[in-house]
Formats: C-alpha cells, sequence, structure tokens
C-alpha cells in the first residue's frame, strides 16, 4: 500500500482530533462516534494491524475508514511534521486497498456504481445535466476567456442548482467573460479519487482534460471548491495544466463592481469549506468579498479557517452519509456554533456546505435565527433591494 511506509510513526498522542486551541474535537468522525478508532492517528494503527494481518477485512473495518470526511483537520494539526502531509494519503490508499477487494460499504458501492454507469452521483441523465442554466442566457463554451464548471451538486442538486445560478449570473451581470459545457460537462472525479477509487479517478480526469484542451479551454472557474482542487492539484499529474480558479477569488477580484451594494445591516459569519482553505489555503477570497460589501458585518466563528469544523459532507460522506445524522453530527454541530455568534447568515462557497448546513438548521429548528447564503446570493439579494 501507498504510504504503508508511514503508519508505524504516529504515536497516538491524538492532537491531529482536535483544533488549534485544543478546545474542541475537530475530526468529523471523531466528534460524531466518539469512539477511538474513529480517529485519524487511530485509523494509522488500525491500517497497520490490518496490513500486518493482525485483524482481518470487516464492514465494520470499512465503515471506519470511509467515514473519514477528508477535511485534512489531522495534517493540519498532526504535531508529527516529517509525516503528517501524508496521513490523509495513507487514509485514502487504504480505502483504496479495500476498494480493490471490493470491501467497501454499500452506499460507496452505490456512488461509484453511479459514477461508473451514469456519470454523476445522482444516476440521472446526462442529457439533463445543463438544466441548472435554463432562462439565464448563459452560452455554451466557446472560447471566452474562462469555461465555468457547475460540478454534480451544481447541475443536479436543487440547493446546489440555486448556488450555481446565483453565481454564474452574477459573473455575467459583471462583464465576466465564460461560457458552460451544459449537459457535456461530467463529474470531476474529486470524491472518486478521496473515495480511493484511483483508476475510475484517472479515467474521469483523463476525459475532462480532453475535453477542455480540443475546446481550447485555458482558465476554468469552479462552483464547487472540490473540483476547484480536483482541476487545480490532480489534473496535472495527467498533463491537464489550466488556470484554475473559485469563483470567490473571481468575484474578490471584481468587488469594485460591489462596493456601490448597500442594503440593510446585516451579520454574517463565514464557513471555510475544507477544499478551499485547509487543502488550498485559500481563507482570504471570501472574506473580501463580505467585507467589501458596505453594511455587511463579518463575525467569526470560533472555529475558523485552518480551525473550521467541516460540513461533514466531504470525502463520499455528502452522498454516502457514513456519518449520519445526529445532534453530534459536525453539521449541526457546526449550524449552533454559528448561530452563537449573533450572525443573520451563514456564509458558504461550496453547494455541498450550503445543503449539508441548512438541513442541519432545519434539523436544529433555527431557521428563525440563521439562514445559509453563498456570497453570490448575498450580493445578489442585495443588489435586488438597491
Ligand atoms: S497527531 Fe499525528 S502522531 Fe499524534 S495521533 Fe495524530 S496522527 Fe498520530
Ligand atoms: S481528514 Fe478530517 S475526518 Fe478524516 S481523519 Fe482527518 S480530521 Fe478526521
Amino acid at each position: 500500500m501507498e504510504h504503508a511506509e508511514i503508519l508505524h510513526r504516529c504515536f497516538r498522542c491524538g492532537y491531529c482530533k482536535l483544533p488549534g486551541s485544543y478546545l474542541d474535537l475537530n475530526c468529523p468522525s471523531y466528534l460524531k462516534f466518539r469512539f477511538e478508532t474513529y480517529s485519524p492517528g487511530a485509523r494509522m494503527w488500525l491500517l497497520r494491524a490490518w496490513l500486518d494481518g493482525e485483524i482481518q477485512t470487516s464492514p465494520h473495518l470499512s465503515d471506519i475508514l470511509f467515514s473519514c470526511a477528508a477535511c485534512r483537520n489531522c495534517v493540519e494539526h498532526c504535531v508529527f511534521t516529517k509525516f503528517k502531509d501524508d496521513l490523509l494519503n495513507a487514509l485514502i490508499a487504504g480505502r483504496g486497498e479495500l476498494v480493490n477487494e471490493g470491501a467497501v460499504p454499500p452506499m460507496v458501492k452505490d456512488y461509484l456504481e453511479g459514477i461508473r454507469l451514469y456519470g454523476n452521483p445522482y444516476k440521472l441523465p446526462e442529457a439533463d445535466r445543463g438544466n441548472w442554466a435554463e432562462g439565464l442566457g448563459l452560452v455554451p463554451y466557446a472560447g471566452q476567456e474562462y469555461l465555468f464548471y457547475a460540478g454534480c451538486v451544481g447541475s443536479y442538486d436543487g440547493r446546489g442548482q440555486k448556488m450555481a445560478r446565483a453565481a454564474s449570473s452574477l459573473l455575467k451581470d459583471w462583464g465576466v467573460s465564460f461560457g458552460i459545457l451544459g449537459a457535456d460537462e461530467r463529474c470531476d472525479g474529486n470524491e472518486v479519487r478521496a473515495l480511493g477509487e484511483s483508476g475510475l479517478f484517472e479515467m474521469i480526469a483523463r476525459q475532462n482534460i480532453e475535453k477542455f484542451q480540443s475546446g481550447g479551454v485555458k482558465k476554468i472557474i469552479t462552483l464547487s471548491p472540490h473540483a476547484y482542487h480536483a482541476m487545480k492539484n490532480e489534473y496535472p499529474k495527467f498533463g491537464g495544466v489550466f488556470q484554475v480558479y473559485h469563483y470567490s477569488q473571481i468575484l474578490a477580484k471584481s468587488m469594485e463592481k460591489g462596493r456601490h451594494i448597500s442594503g440593510k445591516p446585516l451579520r454574517v459569519t463565514f464557513h471555510d469549506p475544507c477544499y478551499l482553505g485547509r487543502h488550498n489555503q485559500e481563507y482570504l477570497a471570501p472574506r473580501q468579498v463580505l467585507r467589501a460589501l458596505p453594511s455587511v458585518e463579518l463575525i467569526e466563528m470560533d472555529r475558523a479557517m485552518s480551525d473550521a469544523l467541516c460540513c461533514g459532507g466531504g470525502g463520499g460522506n455528502f452522498f454516502t452519509d457514513i456519518l449520519g445524522g445526529g445532534t453530534d453530527s459536525p453539521a449541526r454541530v457546526r449550524v449552533r456554533e454559528a448561530a452563537e455568534t449573533g450572525a443573520q447568515v451563514l456564509a458558504v462557497a461550496c453547494p455541498k456546505c450550503a445543503k449539508m448546513l441548512e438541513d442541519a438548521i432545519k434539523a436544529e429548528n433555527l431557521e428563525e435565527k440563521l439562514r445559509v447564503m453563498d456570497l453570490a446570493e448575498i450580493i445578489k439579494a442585495r443588489s435586488a433591494s438597491n
């Protein structure tokens, strides 16, 4: 197994499951299940014992490995600098071994089947993929400066579609030159990779790269931080070198267009998406957007930026739901934390976070106090009231 040589180095101090303050539990799976085996360090020990034949393959072992949300808190906070960068890579390699053995949880099998057979985890027709853009007057990609990539959640999920429509129409209003692929778009593969199916991920990446290159795409704006991560950091390994931007970065660059947008005073707190923040160290762009809006007050949660608590939707869990719900689910803990700031809006920059946190607000009966809006939805709502 790749990275097997680092497994014995973990000395189980446990810092990897905490934020920098050591005051909370910041590994979503440990937070939810409260058993040491669901902590990052213990996963290293489990993998080592499994590779050494001391424990057998079992559904329980699979559940433990596949409940990781790939949030990277452990990489950020592990105290052992010599191997911490490969902590998550080792876990993904372990998942890969289970994928090869066919020993994955049923929900993971179902997710991968959806991607293999339908090109999307919703198992919906590829022909419907561009429906999210209906009525917006967006044009197919034909050599514009950017390709706007909506992704599976932005294309098929109702909450994701709302966000894709807000972000793309705002970019259009602000004069950004872009086109979309519509029904020709395909899954970016980031969750497939995080679930350990490296062969399928390579196939998806190569197909996308070929499509982008043959269309002359040089610059990409992604709605999702997950697609941003895959295209920016993984596609170059297969020859796909593009200038990849998350939509918050394009908005941040264009905020002179938003400076005149006034509105009622609004208290906002921001939830850092793991694949934008910890995976790519982009903490500033979304905050630049919010701080540039007149009458918007940004209030940080105790856990912000590199200490942010994941919503629990990463690493495939948005679809597989191995973490499950309940009061200790990361999304519900996170919205309680957001509500404690006194913010009226929980701002997000990822369609998966939007859906996870919106559902959690309903489960917590916080709808009267707090609502989830993405950066573009906030700007558009304030523009409409001008
Ligand atoms: S912080 Fe690093 S060394 Fe300590 S338990 Fe976690 S993975 Fe192991
Ligand atoms: S990546 Fe996140 S969920 Fe996975 S083991 Fe590390 S801290 Fe826990």
